[in-house]
C-alpha cells in the first residue's frame, strides 16, 4: 500500500548538460552523449532505489525535453522552420518547430531507454510520455485542419510508441498533459479521446499527469492570477474519471487546488504529489505524511500513491536527492501508523 513513484523528470548532473535549467543543451555528443545519459539514468534509478521509491523512472535523463524529446525523432516536423509561438493560452513563448507534412513514426522513440532502464532495476518501472494535447500545444501546427486532427495525428504514433513499451516490461504509462487546466473545453471535447487512442491495446497500467507547471517564473507568474483557490480541475475530473485511464497525477503538496477535488476522482488510482517542486526547501518526512493523510480524507489509501507534485529538474541535484528520501520516508510513516 501507498506505493511511491515521481512525476518525471530528475536533474542532469553537470557532466551531462547544464544544471538547473530547463531545455539545457547536452556537453557530450555521439557514442559518449548515448553513455552519459545511460549512466546518469543508472544513478538516479539507484537513488530513486535507496530512497525507497517502489516505482522508478529514468528521470527523463535521455531527453532535453520532455516534449521536444519525443518530437525529434518524428518525421513530417520542420525543425528550421522554427514559429515562436505563445504556449498554454500565451503564458508565455516558446520557439516551437512547425508540422509541415503528415507525421510518421519510422523508428522507435525511447524503447531502447527504457530497455537499458528494465534491465537495470527490478523496481516497477513508469516511463512518461508527452500527451497528445500537450504537444499539439508546443508545435506549430502547419498540415493539419484542426489542432484536434493533428492531436489525433500524433495519439495513433504514440500508441506505436507505448505498445513497444509495454512488450519491454514497462509497467506504467504516464502521459504529461500539462495543458488539461488550460483548454478545459477542448479536453472534454477531444483531449481524453486522443488520450483512449494513444492507450489502445495496453493492458500495463496508464497514467496522466495533469499540472500546473514547473517551478519557473512564467508559471509562477500565472499561478499569482489564478487566485487562492485553483478549481479549474473541477470542470475536468469528472470526465478524467469516467476515462479509461487507471491513475491522474497531480500537485497537492502547498498547492492551491482544494483538496476535496480529489474526490471526484473516485474510480482512479490518485499520484499525490506531496513534494513541492517550486521550493528549494526539503520536506520533512513528517509534512510528506501529512499531506498524504489529508488525501486520505478524501481518496481510500488503497488508490493513493504518494509522488511529487511534478518533475524535478529544475532543482539542484542534492535538493532533488533529499527530496526523493522525504518522499519515501513519509510514506513509510504513513504505511507504520496504518499498521
Ligand atoms: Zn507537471
Amino acid at each position: 500500500m501507498l506505493q511511491t513513484t515521481i512525476a518525471g523528470s530528475l536533474p542532469k548532473p553537470s557532466w551531462l548538460a547544464e544544471p538547473e535549467k530547463l531545455w539545457a543543451p547536452w556537453k557530450l555528443s555521439g557514442e559518449e552523449l548515448l553513455r552519459g545519459k545511460q549512466d546518469s539514468a543508472m544513478v538516479w534509478i539507484k537513488e530513486q532505489e535507496s530512497a525507497g521509491i517502489d516505482i522508478v523512472s529514468d528521470g527523463e535523463q535521455f531527453r532535453t525535453h520532455f516534449v521536444h524529446g519525443f518530437l525529434e525523432k518524428i518525421q513530417g516536423i520542420d525543425w528550421k522552420k522554427m514559429t515562436t509561438m505563445g504556449i498554454r493560452a500565451n503564458r508565455y513563448d516558446a520557439s516551437v518547430p512547425t508540422v509541415t507534412s503528415a507525421i510518421q513514426r519510422k523508428n522507435p522513440v525511447h524503447v531502447e531507454d527504457a530497455k537499458f532502464c528494465r534491465d537495470y532495476t527490478n523496481n516497477k518501472l513508469k516511463f512518461t510520455i508527452p500527451g497528445p494535447m500537450t504537444i499539439c500545444d508546443t508545435i506549430a501546427n502547419g498540415f493539419y485542419d484542426t489542432r484536434a486532427d493533428m492531436a489525433m495525428a500524433f495519439a495513433e504514433i504514440l500508441n506505436q510508441e507505448v505498445r513497444e513499451l509495454e512488450a519491454i516490461g514497462v509497467d506504467v504509462i504516464q502521459f504529461d498533459e500539462p495543458a488539461f487546466n488550460v483548454f478545459m473545453d477542448d479536453v472534454k471535447e477531444w483531449g481524453i479521446a486522443a488520450l483512449h487512442k494513444a492507450i489502445e491495446g495496453l493492458q500495463c497500467k496508464t497514467a496522466v499527469h495533469i499540472c500546473y507547471g514547473y517551478g519557473i517564473q512564467a508559471n509562477m507568474d500565472w499561478k499569482m492570477t489564478l487566485g487562492d483557490k485553483w478549481t479549474q480541475y473541477q470542470e475536468i475530473f469528472p470526465a478524467l474519471n469516467e476515462s479509461k485511464l487507471d491513475q491522474v497525477s497531480l500537485e497537492c503538496a502547498n498547492s492551491k487546488v482544494p483538496l476535496e477535488l480529489i474526490g471526484l476522482l473516485k474510480d482512479k488510482d490518485v499520484l499525490v504529489g506531496a513534494i513541492d517542486v517550486a521550493s528549494l526547501e526539503v520536506e520533512s518526512p513528517e509534512k510528506v505524511a501529512s499531506t498524504i493523510k489529508d488525501a486520505m480524507k478524501y481518496v481510500d489509501a488503497e488508490r493513493i500513491f504518494p509522488c511529487t507534485n511534478c518533475g524535478l529538474a529544475p532543482l539542484p541535484r542534492d535538493v532533488a536527492i533529499n527530496k526523493l528520501k522525504a518522499l519515501g520516508a513519509g510514506a513509510e510513516l504513513v504505511r507504520k501508523q496504518l499498521g
